[in-house]
């Protein structure tokens, strides 16, 4: 008999904002999710992003799942001395909770660059992966990824709950037309952020005297950190 199923939410964090959270809640709900597990990327310290520290991506992280029910932090990305690969977490994860089928959430840009992850084929050895639609990103699947839908992809929810890994579910979510790219660019022009993260995490932003333009910070973010 296994456990109900619980998700993990991967990202840089640089801030958390609605385009995380709100897919994360609906996915949640819709899989009824025992738990959201937001598990912060580690950065090497010698890239221009992200702006912020460790520790407060990570603050504004616990701000973020204080506010939801079910969700909570795993720091084990952040305690690394290096960036972790994806299939790494999800091996540890699996043998720490070996009857827990595991749902590992990502955005519609994810799911098309997978085939450049690391081992990506054996990603769904150890998790499914629930994926959200982006704004921005069609679903025009390169070959790998088209082939992959084809053996893994299931309509079925319950589906989730009866295996401990290996299928993808594609989530039919509000589309949030909004990154953390885009959010650092308002925040810098001394934009107003309200309604695009929790309110704590807004009063965080203020109080450290986060992504200020004068803070001499590049706006431009490059492609996601090199650790998938
Ligand atoms: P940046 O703009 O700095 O690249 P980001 O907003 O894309 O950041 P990440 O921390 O890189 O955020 O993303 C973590 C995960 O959240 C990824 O799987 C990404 O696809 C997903 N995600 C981010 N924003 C959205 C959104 N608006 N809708 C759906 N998924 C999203």
């Amino acid at each position: 008999m296994l456990n109900p199923a619980i998700g993990l939410l991967g990202g840089t964090f640089d801030p958390i904002h609605i385009g995380h959270l709100r897919p994360a809640i609906e996915a949640q709900q819709a899989l009824s999710l025992a738990e959201i597990r937001l598990i912060p990327n580690h950065i090497p310290p010698h890239r221009a992003n992200p702006f912020c520290s460790s520790e407060q991506r990570l603050a504004m992280v616990r701000l973020a799942a204080a506010e939801n029910p079910g969700f909570v932090v795993d720091e084990r990305e952040l305690r690394r001395e290096r960036p972790s690969y994806t299939i790494e977490t999800l091996i540890e994860l699996r043998s720490e909770l070996p009857d827990t089928p595991l749902c590992f959430l990502m955005g519609m840009d994810s799911l098309l660059s997978l085939p450049s992850w690391h081992r990506w084929q054996a990603l769904l050895d150890h998790a499914h992966l629930v994926v959200s639609g982006r704004p921005g990103w069609q679903p025009d699947y390169p070959a790998p990824v088209a082939e992959l839908l084809a053996r893994h992809q299931t309509r079925d929810p319950g589906a989730l709950h009866q295996r401990l890994a290996g299928h993808i579910w594609l989530a039919d979510n509000l589309p949030i037309h909004l990154s953390a790219t885009a959010l650092r660019e308002l925040l810098a022009k001394g934009q107003d952020p309200r309604y695009l993260l929790p309110a704590s995490v807004a009063h965080y932003i203020d109080q450290q005297g986060l992504y200020r333009a004068s803070a001499k910070i590049p706006l431009a973010s490059p492609t996601q950190p090199g650790r998938k």
